[in-house]
């Protein structure tokens, strides 16, 4: 007799966790079955994504302050020593901390964890098979497909876990590398290539198209390319990467310009980071008949996360929308609710991103080119960190707030935001355009002094009334 669960969830990351644990919360029977190895839960968001991508910004950033910044400050440090080994260590205990965590909620909750390759077997019946090639059957009043992602492989510059790289290796280099080319202007090959680049690496970044950050404002693309080359970075744009020869610890990267000017890197690590596909092998979607789009192999579902098979649904990476931690996790949130009988509802409009380089770059909403693209007549309000107090007493000036709005109504359409703590500061802008907000709603609220969500209030104050006070 198989395990019966109101819901199986195949996939442990943000998206299947935190669906597991809301629909256990809710009253449901919960099995979630995880394949990743050692038993870790968290997925590629607490494995080997967002969270040691961001222990290891920190740590280098903290190490980049010390060697460049704290003299400003008229703070002597006699010798500053790199311990990679200890660097990487800190990165792997935050990982086990976290992931230790989730099987600790598990517990609470009652979710019944398996840790297998789950696939589904048709009907209401899903396999979870062992390394080991013990199979289990469950079966499920619900199942919830929630497998992620992959980094995507170019044919010509095929990972050898070494020299060429994905994200994942990218995390654990042992020593930093002399070199480190980059393919893909993206954020994680720029978050990344920050890390080395701060710890001592050359990074040159080969990007196919004329920016980097191509979904990023453009305005702020253009500036994040001024400041990361300032700090070091090379920029090869309209650069189509076309092979690579692998040498004794060392990679040439052949590339050739929009204008056919043949480019050879020589580096001894690449990072390919092009994007990511979703991750379905092997899931048995041929078997249950579950339709995914053929070209970008996301699987379809509705406005209810259901697929064409009544009884299966699916959320984050695998399905379409942005790839990112907070979106799989919200949906998992909603998922779990409607199974449940409640009728929340997830604004894709309001979903912010980060990129963890210094200084950060956040947003919400659309960008100026999306904007002008509907054709309606738009106000943008700017302004720069320069101006503010906090900045200025923090020694970090670069950057600004660019809040985008409907010339008509002042509702808010974007905010973009180029600074230190951006990741911190775009919060205040989802809330209010979550509540429809205009750009005089967020001016009109008192931000504490001094601070940088002063910049924040002054750029809406700009975008509606025209003038700033402080600028
Ligand atoms: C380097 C890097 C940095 C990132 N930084 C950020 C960031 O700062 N912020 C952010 O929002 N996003 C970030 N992301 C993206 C984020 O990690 C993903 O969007 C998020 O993890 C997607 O969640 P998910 O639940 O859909 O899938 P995943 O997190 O990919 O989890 C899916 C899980 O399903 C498991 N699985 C797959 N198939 C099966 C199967 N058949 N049986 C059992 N288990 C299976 C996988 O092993 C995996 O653990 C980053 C990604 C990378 C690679």
């Amino acid at each position: 007799m198989p395990d019966k669960f109101d819901l199986v969830v195949i996939g442990a990351g943000p998206g299947g966790y935190t669906a597991a644990i809301r629909a256990a919360q809710l009253g449901k029977t919960v099995a979630c079955i995880e394949k990743r190895s050692g038993k870790a839960l968290g997925g590629t968001c607490l494995n080997v994504g967002c969270i040691p991508s961001k222990a290891l910004l920190d740590s280098s950033e903290l190490y980049d302050v010390t060697v460049h910044k704290l003299a400003r400050h008229g703070i002597k440090v006699d010798k500053v020593g790199l311990d990679l080994a200890t660097m990487l260590k800190r990165k792997d205990d935050v990982v086990k901390t976290l992931t230790g965590g989730i099987a600790g909620l598990f517990k609470k909750y009652k979710v019944t964890p398996f840790y297998g390759a789950g696939k589904l077997a048709g009907g209401n019946k899903v396999t979870v098979t062992t390394d080991d090639g013990k199979v289990t059957e469950l079966e499920a009043g619900h199942i919830l497909l929630a497998t992620g992602s992959d980094s995507i492989e170019l044919p010509f510059l095929k990972y050898d876990g070494t020299n060429i790289v994905s994200s994942t290796e990218a995390l654990t280099f042992p020593e930093v590398p002399k070199h480190l080319i980059v393919v893909g202007g993206g954020y994680i090959g720029l978050e990344l290539g920050s890390v080395w680049r701060r710890l001592g690496a050359k990074v040159s970044v080969v990007e196919f198209l004329p920016r980097i950050l191509a979904i990023a404002d453009g305005e702020v693309a253009t500036q994040v390319q001024k400041l990361l080359t300032k700090q070091g970075f090379e920029f090869h744009l309209n650069t189509k990467v076309t092979g690579a020869t692998t040498g004794r610890g060392t990679v040439t990267v052949n590339a050739e310009g929009k204008d056919g000017q043949k480019l050879a890197l020589e580096g001894d690590r690449v990072l390919v980071a092009v994007g990511r596909r979703p991750h379905t092998a092997g899931l048995g979607l041929d078997i249950a008949g579950v339709e995914a789009d053929p070209k970008s192999g996301k699987v379809k579902v509705d406005t209810h996360f259901r697929t064409n098979v009544s009884y299966i649904s699916a959320i984050g990476d695998i399905i379409d929308g942005p790839m990112l931690a907070h979106k799989a996790s919200e949906e998992g949130v909603v998922f779990a609710e409607q199974l449940a009988g409640m009728k929340p509802h997830l604004n894709y409009d309001t979903i912010p991103s980060v990129i963890y380089i210094w200084p950060e770059v956040s947003s919400v909403g659309k960008t100026e080119e999306q904007v002008k693209e509907t054709g309606k007549p738009y106000k943008v309000g700017k302004f720069p960190f320069a101006a503010t107090g906090r900045a200025r007493a923090m020694d970090e000036i670069d950057g600004f707030v660019k809040v985008i709005t409907d010339a008509a109504t002042d509702r808010i359409l974007g905010v973009h935001i180029l600074g230190a703590r951006a990741s911190e500061l775009i919060a205040e802008c989802v809330a209010v355009m979550e509540y429809h907000g205009s750009a005089e709603d967020i001016a009109r609220c008192t931000h504490s002094h001094p601070t940088l969500s002063e910049a924040v209030g002054e750029a809406a104050r700009m975008a509606y009334s025209g003038l700033p006070i402080n600028f």
